[in-house]
């Protein structure tokens, strides 16, 4: 595979995720769900619902995609709230935006081509960030984290969904060979798009580990930095706050 598993060039990764995400757009709802087996709606619901989120929130989602964080967040904040669907990719956004119209959820979405790396917000504009599958796609993620805390108001949170370590070991082979046979060859079959889905299995591989994200998430001035692990650390919530 060309993906290989060498050091990838900084902009060289960022176009190759881009290429990434513009070719499996519009079968990305479909492929997640076969991909997961569904699971991600879990984790998804999981994330939301412990996030802490209140009525009247102003929320930037990053790395926001077709939208399902976005949509499940506004109906947390509400009529009086806002929430700001970002993703670097137009492809990707131009499909969350439609189905949030479609769902008849625009009333309080926003809407924005965004680079996670650099946020163009002032300081201390939301009470929450939410970044979901999406870290892991950033090529320099420590400026993101830094980004996320510049523009969290004091005492807003950055909250954090992705796949992460998982730590028994029997898990860990089972979920490996699904990772990489399964993955590719349902990538092939369903979206005739193979190397995509190996990039996928590949960049969940070479993300930090749990303890290493709460590192950086430290460096980068968050305090209080928690995290909890779903699917016995498949998937793994980070939250970290803006003292
Ligand atoms: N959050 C959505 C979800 O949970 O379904 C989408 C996740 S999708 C796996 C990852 C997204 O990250 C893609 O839409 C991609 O365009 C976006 N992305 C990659 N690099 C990015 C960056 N530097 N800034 C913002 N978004 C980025």
């Amino acid at each position: 595979t060309h993906f290989g598993y060498r050091e990838v060039p900084a902009e060289e990764k960022t176009a190759l995720v881009g290429g990434v995400f513009s070719s499996v757009a519009a079968r990305y709802d479909v492929m997640n769900d076969l991909m997961s087996l569904g699971i991600h709606r879990l984790w998804k619901r999981d994330f939301i619902a412990n996030s802490g989120i209140r009525l009247g929130d102003q929320l930037l989602d990053l790395a926001g995609g077709t939208g399902d964080i976005a949509r499940a967040a506004s109906r947390r904040v509400g009529a009086r709230g806002r929430v700001l669907l970002t993703d670097i990719n137009e492809d990707m956004l131009r499909i969350g935006r439609a189905r949030c119209e479609d769902e008849g959820m625009i009333s309080n979405i926003d809407f924005a081509l965004v680079n996670a790396e650099q946020l163009p917000f002032p300081d201390r504009s939301f009470n929450a960030v939410t970044i979901a599958f999406g870290l892991r796609n950033v090529t320099d993620q420590a400026a993101a984290l830094a980004e996320m805390k510049r523009v969290l108001k004091p005492g807003g949170r950055a909250l954090i969904l992705e796949f992460s370590r998982v730590r028994i070991e029997t898990l860990q082979k089972a979920y490996d060979r699904y990772s990489f046979s399964v993955l590719p060859l349902l990538g092939r079959l369903v979206a005739d798009d193979a190397d995509s889905y190996r990039y996928l299995a590949e960049s969940i591989r070479r993300h930090p580990p749990q303890e290493e994200l709460a590192d950086m998430m430290q460096d980068a001035g968050l305090e209080q930095v928690r995290f909890r692990d779903l699917t016995g650390g498949i998937v793994a919530i980070h939250s970290g706050l803006r003292a």
